[in-house]
Formats: C-alpha cells, structure tokens, sequence
C-alpha cells in the first residue's frame, strides 16, 4: 500500500545510513519520505546546513527539523544522536559527529575514542546510545521521540556494516558489535530503530497533512 499522497515527510538529513534506517523502519503506509537531493530541484536552492550549536540533542534535532522544513515548505524530521560513554562523564554525547574535530570522520571519532578508553577496563565501558526525534513544520514543533540503546565500547573495532561508533559499540545481551549485525537485527534493538517506531505511533495519530504548507 503507498501513502497518501498529502502525507509526505522529509528526512531531514544528508546522511544516507539513516535515510536507510529510516526507510526500514518507517512504514511506507504512514507517509512518503522524501530526502533532501530529491528536492533540490524544485526548491531552487542547496539544502541547509544548519549549525547545531544546540546544548542538546533535543535542541539539535528542532535546529535540523526546522531548518529543513522551512527551505522545503514540507514537515521534516531530524534525529539527533549521542553516545555516552560512562568513563568520560556521558562524553561525547552532544558533540559526538566532531568528536574528534570539525569535520571529523566517522574513522576520526573512533579513534580517538578508543584511544581515550585504552586504559578502562571492560567492566567500566558502559554506554549508551540517546536517539532523539523531532518533527517540525515550519517554526513549529509537532512531535518529539527520545529512546536509548545501553551497551559496552569494546577494545577493537569490529564489522562493517553501520556507520559512526558502530563498530565498537556492543549492545546490551548481544555478542557482537552493531556493525557486525545485520541492518534488521540492529534496528530491532538499537536507539533509532526504537525510536522510529515509536515515532510513527504517534504520527499515524496526529491530525496533520503532512502537505506543502
Ligand atoms: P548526528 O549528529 O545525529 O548525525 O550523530 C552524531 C554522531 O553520532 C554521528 O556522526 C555518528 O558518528 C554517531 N551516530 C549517530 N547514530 C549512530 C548509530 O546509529 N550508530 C553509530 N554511531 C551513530
């Protein structure tokens, strides 16, 4: 079955993992979810880049959704991740994508996070993933999803598939690393995956189009 054509979300990021955990997880049902590229056209302008100078990852996700929501006239969700590490006081948490810098890659940020817990002992590698929603049309904000995902930081980095700590990240009861699951296996536990679901709860709930504005 496909949406209706009026209820039309933009995943309000350029991060094409997520738009991939967005789509398994996020029912075609309950709306068309369109990304930015696809946009770009008609808009007439290059999506937003927003600073998300946000103390939180709540005020972080209302920066993306919004921005986004207003460049392209439509609702747009944003999500807004961090991981907190027990043995650096909930560290990175908020400044996790550039952890280790602006423009840090995904590579960058693990490293220097493992080089940061060389010395903590398994026992002390608590963490925990923090996965907020947020979904905005225009200034408004409409609805908010937090979920979490605990689990340890491992000692080598293991697997391929995911992005970002992924590798080093095991979850709680599971042997292996979330990027050593398969995407259906990781959504089913992880953070977002939890988040989403509970999202679009919610959304199919709302009285709200979901059309150009
Ligand atoms: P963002 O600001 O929400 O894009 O996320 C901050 C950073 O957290 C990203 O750059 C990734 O390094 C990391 N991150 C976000 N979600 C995940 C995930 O599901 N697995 C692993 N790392 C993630």
């Amino acid at each position: 079955m496909t949406a209706p054509q009026d209820r039309t979300l933009l995943i309000a990021s350029g991060n094409h993992h997520k738009h991939d955990e967005f789509r398994r997880a996020f029912p075609s049902e309950i709306a068309r979810l369109v990304v930015p590229s696809e946009l770009v056209a008609t808009v007439g302008s290059a999506a937003p880049d927003p600073t998300e100078d946000g103390e939180t990852l709540l005020e972080n996700a209302v920066i993306k959704a919004r921005a986004f929501s207003l460049w392209s006239g439509l609702q747009a969700i944003a999500d807004d991740t961090g991981l907190m590490v027990d043995a650096l006081d909930g560290a990175p948490g908020v400044l996790s994508a550039r952890w280790a810098g602006e423009g840090a890659s995904f590579e960058d940020n693990v490293t220097r996070l493992m080089d940061q817990l060389k010395d903590v002992p398994r026992q002390r590698r608590g963490a925990e993933f923090r996965c907020v929603l947020a979904l905005c049309d225009g200034d408004q904000v409409i609805l908010t999803v937090e979920e979490r995902c605990s689990g340890t930081i491992t000692d080598i980095s293991r697997g391929v598939d995911g992005f970002g700590y992924d590798p080093i990240f095991l979850p709680e009861g599971e042997s292996r690393t979330f990027a050593e699951l398969e995407p259906p296996e990781k959504d089913a536990i992880s953070h977002r995956g939890r988040a989403l679901r509970r999202f679009s709860e919610l959304y199919q709930q709302l009285d709200t189009t979901g059309g150009p504005r």
